[in-house]
């Protein structure tokens, strides 16, 4: 089978696919008819272009770090800026063409995960713009740890529902979400902030997410005249990652890192399972049930990873390394003090494995840094991390 008609069906290999209820399974069965009708259509991509140059503000640069990358010795850095889109990270990208596809398909509501806030975010600003009611699933922990996230969705004028089952956390709230579909599925578009879930989730959020790798590739041809050597991005669900990935998959010679944090490092320790409706790698306990994660990066705490990911793990396209909170917290300081670019604490852990490779390249290599999203979100977290740790 080709890798074509493999993505048709939503497998990637052996991951991916539909484990859903029945009556769930009708919804996606229109969503992935809707998106694969539209997808192709020209007065489709032409409105999805429209708002991603007008709103988001694309496309974004792909800055040279030179402070950064006299400091490191080594390769060229590069940083790809999705911290500069419209809400502050990469989100927006998938949010548009989803939103999009709901309105389209007749849709009056609309509802969310969300895990650092980030997504949420995206969400009711992307509700808010084209008019649409939307609700927001969020871990009760993580209304705590982003609180003002939690209040910017509700300026926005969306409802977040703090979910207190389980680890009050990402996993939970997208429980929550699936919950919500199942029962109110005629009026409802669930706008999943990930390449995770069951088909046509991963396929669909790639597709609006490949926009990143586009223009990257673009940019770094027009800048170096040639293509990097690296690429790296960090993985929560993938969708950054994957948008990122997209165009050089291809490429043989351009390796694809994802980085994840050591104490969720899903791609390095999981075991395939089915989490959510699709298969994947999965971080389990010994009674195999998802095993409670822990991030200092709110958007990269989930056990699963989208299925993409997980092949190209497996089939060995691409590397997955992980990396400590201790190199994140120095990374997310470095680039803040070279480049005068606060980075989120989730692409904090990109930047930290880039200086960790960088000083193993010579200086004519190449390494494209995909920068996810803004720190601002996470200022006051670090500031109580390292006033507590001296
Ligand atoms: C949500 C988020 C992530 C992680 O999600 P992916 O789907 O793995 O990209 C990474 N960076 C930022 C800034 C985020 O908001």
């Amino acid at each position: 089978m080709s890798t074509v008609q493999q993505e048709q069906k939503g497998y990637f290999g052996e991951f991916g696919g539909s484990f859903v209820p029945p009556e769930l399974q009708n919804v996606l069965d229109i969503l992935a008819e809707q998106f694969e009708a539209y997808k192709d259509d020209p007065d489709f991509n032409q409105e999805f272009r429209y708002y991603l140059k007008e709103f988001v503000g694309r496309p974004s640069p792909l800055t040279f770090a030179q402070r950064l990358t006299e400091r490191l010795g080594g390769g060229k850095i590069y940083l790809k800026r999705e911290d500069l889109n419209h809400t502050g990270s990469h989100k927006i990208n998938n949010v548009i063409g989803q939103i999009l596809l709901a309105k389209r398909m007749g849709a009056k509501r609309v509802i969310a995960e969300t895990g650092a806030g980030q997504h949420g975010v995206a969400t009711a600003t992307a509700c808010a713009m084209f008019g649409m009611d939307c609700t927001i699933y969020m871990g009760a922990e993580d209304t705590r740890r982003q609180a003002l996230n939690v209040f910017r969705m509700e300026l926005l004028g969306a409802k977040v529902v703090a979910v207190k089952k389980g680890q009050g956390r990402l996993k939970d709230a997208v429980d929550e979400a699936l919950n919500d579909l199942v029962q109110n599925y005629k009026n409802t578009f669930y706008l999943l902030g990930s390449a995770v879930g069951p088909h046509p989730f991963p396929t669909m959020v790639k597709h609006f997410q490949a926009v990143i790798s586009e223009e990257s590739k673009q940019q770094i041809i027009e800048k170096e005249g040639r293509l990097p050597d690296a690429v790296i991005a960090c993985v929560g669900g993938g969708s950054n990652a994957i948008g990122a990935f997209a165009h050089y998959l291809d490429e043989p010679d351009v390796r694809l890192i994802g980085v994840e944090p050591d104490q969720a490092a899903t791609l390095t320790e999981g075991v395939p399972a089915v989490i959510h409706g699709f298969k994947c790698l999965v971080l389990l306990d010994e009674a195999g049930n998802p095993r409670p994660t822990y991030s200092i990066a709110a958007g990269l705490d989930y056990p699963g990873i989208g299925p993409e990911h997980s092949h190209l793990k497996v089939s060995g396209r691409a590397e997955y390394v992980t990396v400590t909170n201790e190199e994140v917290l120095e990374a997310f300081q470095l680039l803040s003090q070279t480049e005068g670019i606060i980075p989120a604490l989730e692409s904090a852990h990109a930047v930290a494995y880039a200086c960790k490779l960088a000083p193993a390249l010579s200086p004519d290599q190449v390494i494209v840094v995909n920068l996810s999203g803004r720190g601002d979100k996470d200022v006051q977290q670090v500031f109580d991390m390292l006033k507590r740790n001296g």
